[in-house]
């Protein structure tokens, strides 16, 4: 089972990328993971990206797919795997393409766990914290006991700067810009699968699992 995991912030394609793994037993390859499990092993590939982070640069997409390369070949890859964070260009996924190919493998799914945008502003605007003890509400689905006040500690809570209306919109707007192309490309390749993200958790999961088993 060889799978990318596609979706917008706050989505819920974390929680859905566990429950993914637990059922299929494969790996959760997370873009940043790769990376640091390369540095922390010392790869030459390893070593080379850590240059350009400590920089503060952009990793070069033939480090990156090195580094998924050396990934996709450890051991507990036997049954497949779940990228969740790559590719994220048009090139990057030729590459993935290419490298798949060259070890007679493929992508099996795109699963694209879908929510308008709308409702992601309204989920991840929701967000409250106590700056006191750091505890974490939201206005709808877990809101605290009295409106605006920590349970825990009565501190008055606060929304973060990332939270915001505007700063949330900026993001989606530029992830919605970014993923377009890809979606597209898998699209027509036919591997996109567009699952219905604006449902209940396990519901959203029901469907992942109906369409990976038919
Ligand atoms: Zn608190």
């Amino acid at each position: 089972m060889n799978l990318i995991l596609m979706g917008l912030p706050g989505a819920g394609k974390g929680t859905q990328a566990e429950k993914i793994v637990e059922k299929y037993n494969i790996p959760h390859i997370s873009t940043g993971d790769m990376f640091r499990l390369a540095i922390k092993e010392g790869t030459e590939l390893g070593k080379k990206a850590k240059e350009f982070m400590d920089q503060g640069a952009l990793v070069p997409d033939e480090v990156t797919i090195g580094i998924v390369d050396e990934r996709l070949r450890k051991d507990d890859c036997q049954n497949g795997f779940l990228l969740d964070g790559f590719p994220r260009t048009i090139a990057q996924a030729e590459a993935l393409q290419t490298l798949l190919e060259n070890r007679h493998e493929d992508i099996d799914y795109v699963l694209h766990v879908d929510v308008p945008e709308g409702n992601l502003v309204e989920r991840l605007t929701g967000r409250r914290i106590c700056p006191t003890c750091g505890a974490t509400y939201h206005v709808m689905y877990n809101p605290p006991k009295v409106d605006g006040v920590c349970d825990k500690d009565g501190s008055s809570l606060i929304q973060r700067e990332d939270d915001k209306a505007e700063t949330v919109k900026t993001r989606l707007d530029v992830n919605i810009k970014q993923t377009k192309p890809l979606l597209d490309f898998y699209q027509e390749k036919g591997y996109l699968v567009t699952i219905n993200g604006d449902q209940e958790i396990n519901k959203v999961f029901q469907d992942i699992q109906a369409e990976l088993e038919k």
